[in-house]
């Protein structure tokens, strides 16, 4: 099932949303419709903070992208 990462324009809220379809995203925190889609398979490059060596992810060096939880 696809997971995508969004991040909200109006408040900056990142979150995660199982989309179906074209299924309509709003920001859990505002309501805003004016999200961006992120793909969860890539790791975001956006806001992470660095986390050198500690990182549990196999497919990245970052520490925070989804597929690292
Ligand atoms: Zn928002």
């Amino acid at each position: 099932m696809p997971i995508y990462e969004y991040k909200c324009d109006s408040c900056g809220e990142d979150f995660e949303k199982l989309v179906f379809g074209s299924q309509e995203v709003i920001c859990p925190k505002c309501s805003s419709q004016k999200v961006k889609k992120k793909f969860s398979v890539f790791c975001s490059t956006g806001t992470e903070k660095p986390l050198a060596g500690t990182s549990g992810c196999t497919s990245c060096s970052k520490t925070t992208c989804s597929t690292c939880k």
